[in-house]
């Protein structure tokens, strides 16, 4: 197959510039990829002043670059993200992100934290498979996950998340995309932009690929306030997305109890490998969820301990942050996230 790249520069800044695929332009022959390259490149930037482009061309699948897939059982593809904070990382790719393949087509969980990304998990789904990408499932609202949608989108995928991810997102995409600027350079975030979901579910809807289905549930507020699992019932995979983390300090965003509830209500239930948001998928629920449920337990006692003495937030949150030192040595990026949970346990725990 062959793709149509776009050499795209910034409009402020001509000489800041990255490739852009284009999905629309995919064509089996180089020549017929050409014949129609002008005409939907110059559509795709008449709706981004922001951008200019350079040369359509066509490259064979083979030459670009593509995110490495692994395959964990059968038809359930994962890339792996780096386990740390954005802050220490190159490009932003930390999250886990799965490509499920069925009869008739495709499903992607997850989109990653930018075109970019998104781009290359496109390249390696393309290496694959030509059938259709009919969903996109995004876990939750967080930028590792989904800024990489627009991709998938242009390619015909359908974008599923939790009801409230859709506001959750738009209400904080202007910040996403400025920190992604901000920590990264331009080839890394140049026509990146956020796409909204198309479907919302309200509590459990499921995906059908043809011959294999995919389960959806949304969840009270826990990681975040618009968590959404997937489980692939054939093979039993179940991706949690930050609902677990493993090696990557947990961030609360939603509700430290709500969080603590899920994870007591044996939310994997029959699954047989568990792909967290974050760190190395396994067969082992209690592997996969206990530690993150430590540290959850004890980020709760000390900031209620806290609080019951009497001592104001700011006083309050290094102390706690002193509580949780043990836990230091067994998570990434621990001191530049456990500030920030001590900040929302306290706000969240004090109204109990
Ligand atoms: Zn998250």
């Amino acid at each position: 197959m062959f793709h149509l790249i776009v050499n795209v520069c910034l409009s402020v800044a001509p000489l800041e510039c990255a490739p852009v695929l284009l999905p629309a332009g995919d064509a089996a022959t180089q020549q017929s990829c050409m014949s129609q390259a002008r005409r939907i490149a110059d559509d795709w930037l008449q709706d981004r002043p922001q951008l200019r482009g350079e040369g359509p061309r066509c490259v064979d699948n083979a030459d670009l670059a593509a995110a490495p897939l692994t395959e964990l059982a059968p038809g359930v593809h994962v890339f792996q993200g780096d386990p740390v904070q954005m802050e220490q990382s190159p490009d932003g790719r930390i999250a886990n992100l799965g490509v499920i393949e069925g009869r008739d087509s495709v499903a992607v969980i997850d989109a990653g934290v930018s075109r970019a990304q998104g781009q290359a998990m496109y390249v390696a789904i393309r290496r694959m498979t030509d059938k259709p990408i009919s969903h996109l499932v995004l876990t939750h609202m967080h930028p590792d996950h989904v800024l990489g949608a627009q991709v998938m989108a242009e390619a015909g995928a359908t974008i599923v998340a939790h009801h409230a991810m859709a506001n959750a997102l738009q209400y904080r995409a202007g910040t996403y995309l400025e920190n992604l600027q901000r920590l990264f350079p331009p080839a890394e975030w140049i026509a990146t932009a956020v796409a909204l979901p198309d479907l919302g579910v309200t509590d459990a809807d499921s995906i059908d690929l043809g011959d294999r289905r995919v389960d959806l549930r949304a969840w009270p507020s826990a990681h975040t306030d618009n968590d959404l699992t997937a489980l692939d019932v054939a093979t039993g995979t179940f991706f949690t997305g930050d609902l677990v983390f493993r090696d990557l300090t947990p961030v609360v965003d939603g509700s430290l109890s709500g969080w603590l509830s899920w994870l007591q209500g044996e939310p994997a239930g029959q699954a047989r490998l568990i792909v967290p948001g974050h760190g190395e998928p396994t067969a082992d629920w209690a592997l996969a969820h206990r530690p993150q449920q430590d540290f959850l337990k004890a980020l709760a006692e000390a900031t209620r301990a806290r609080i019951a003495e009497g001592i104001p937030m700011s006083e309050a949150v290094p102390l706690i942050a002193k509580d949780l030192e043990t836990f230091a040595p067994s998570w990434n990026s621990f001191d530049m996230t456990v500030a920030r949970d001590a900040t929302a346990a306290y706000k969240e725990l004090e109204w109990e």
